[in-house]
């Protein structure tokens, strides 16, 4: 295993301080003790079921387009002693003793941040993205304000105004959708919509829209009728990271993203802000909506975004996007639907309508065969988010692996043979055997091959 020494010494030397507070005496201190009571030793049920998971993981084709596989780094961060800790409040304030090293780790996450994405202001505590979306509301919005989101069904996410979330509860959401013959935003009746009900917030970026936003356009839309604006880039911060979509941090008020997508790290969330509002966010966060925050979650959130500034991150989301785009023409070339004609981003939304299968169907079959998808609404669908008519695809773990153009078309080919022969019990065998021998050609960090 490549340990954090390897890439970070700053981390290294926080943990080291760490683990020597927390009386852990072998010197030089390693994080991991060759000794050390494994799950297997402990708990059989659930290192079976690990062993498992790694197994469907190296043998199988991810296409999830909000998973992704960590580096060995973060993964050992995930797993360090820093758990042990509690840490309420922030570096220098906190209520808790004992935090010279979680501070200078939560410093360094923090910097981290700030410099990847050119922000004044930057929250690393949030637990994940839908507690950061209403720790952002809770600053910012009084119960019962208007707010602009995407509908669910058009490609945003339940955190922006689901009638049964919380944020559709608590607040007054009016919710824009796509065109039905592009399946793309119409920035004119984004416009129409603000003027109509003045939101006190606009909410842009997604979950399932394919096509790349013009974050500029809802900021003049927020200007004109005074409303702050936030983005939610969830799905697409590892490409705005390494420069290959644009980035609203300029233009927005706040911004908010998962670290565990197209990041690349733990799962978990930041929130970035201008510097006016910074107090509030924080203040939001805790004790507004958390207690103490994962430190060990934090150290990997730094490690993470570290990586995310090395060139070979830069070519990993290059690759992302031309991967996305290959496997998209190689759909089309196949007879598949998708919608807005295509992808911009990481991201394909298929409709199957003309294909004759569900969304559910399709994913299970596909599940079957080791090619794990999933199922998804298109925008005017007739069917429920249970029984949808399409299916949500990406290319962000399927890259990190290594893989390329060639394996794209054959995955489209794939897909292609499993739709077109759902109900083929020999060519779903075949096709399982070719995808674990083409994913055993491209290991999966962390899974011994
Ligand atoms: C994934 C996602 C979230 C929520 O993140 P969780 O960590 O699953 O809570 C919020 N907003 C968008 C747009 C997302 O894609």
């Amino acid at each position: 295993m490549t340990q954090i020494p390897d890439i970070d010494v700053e981390v290294k030397k926080a943990f080291e301080n760490e683990a020597k507070r927390a009386g852990l005496s072998q010197t030089p201190i390693k994080l991991t003790r060759d000794s050390m009571i494994t799950i297997k030793d402990q708990d059989l049920k659930i290192h079976e079921a690990i062993e498992h998971e790694k197994k469907r993981q190296a043998e199988g084709i991810e296409l999830i387009p909000s998973e992704n596989y960590v580096s060995e780094p973060i993964l050992e961060a995930m797993g360090s002693i820093l758990t042990n800790k509690y840490s309420e409040g922030y570096p220098g304030k906190r209520y808790y003793g004992g935090q010279e090293n979680i501070d200078i780790i939560e410093n360094l996450a923090i910097e981290r941040a700030k410099k990847l994405f050119g922000a004044e202001h930057a929250n690393v505590q949030p637990y994940s993205g839908s507690p950061a979306n209403t720790a952002i509301y809770f600053a910012l919005l009084k119960f019962g304000d208007t707010v602009m989101g995407l509908k669910l069904a058009h490609g945003g996410h339940i955190t922006h105004g689901l009638p049964i979330s919380f944020s559709g509860t608590a607040y007054n959401f009016v919710q824009y959708g796509v065109e039905k013959e592009t399946g793309r935003l119409n920035m004119k009746e984004v416009r129409e919509m603000a003027i109509k009900h003045k939101p006190k917030m606009i909410i842009a970026g997604f979950t399932a829209y394919p096509r790349d936003i013009d974050w500029k356009a809802f900021k003049e839309i927020a200007d004109a009728v005074g409303a702050l604006t936030m983005a939610d880039i969830s799905h697409t911060a590892g490409l705005i990271a390494a420069g290959e979509l644009e980035s609203p941090v300029p233009y927005f008020d706040v911004v908010m993203t998962t670290t565990h997508k197209t990041l690349r790290g733990p799962r978990g969330a930041i929130i970035l802000c201008k510097e006016k509002f910074a107090k509030a966010i924080d203040r939001a966060v805790f004790p507004g909506l958390q207690g103490g925050p994962h430190d060990h979650i934090i150290a990997a959130k730094a490690i993470a975004f570290d990586e995310a500034s090395k060139p070979a991150f830069k070519e990993y989301a290059a690759q992302v996007k031309k991967n996305a785009h290959h496997l998209a023409e190689e759909m089309k070339k196949r007879g598949f639907e998708l919608v807005s004609g295509g992808t911009d981003t990481h991201l394909i939304l298929a409709d199957l309508s003309n294909k004759g299968v569900r969304g559910e169907q399709a994913q299970r079959t596909l599940d079957q065969v080791g090619i794990t998808l999933n199922k998804n609404t298109v925008p005017y669908d007739t069917g429920s988010p249970m029984d949808p008519s399409g299916i949500r695809l990406g290319t962000p773990a399927i890259t990190t692996r290594g893989m390329k153009e060639p394996e794209m078309e054959l995955i489209a080919e794939w897909i292609d043979r499993i739709i077109s022969n759902i109900d083929d019990q020999e060519i779903h065998a075949q096709v399982k055997k070719e995808v674990k021998e083409m994913c055993l050609k491209f290991p999966v960090p962390g899974i011994e091959s």
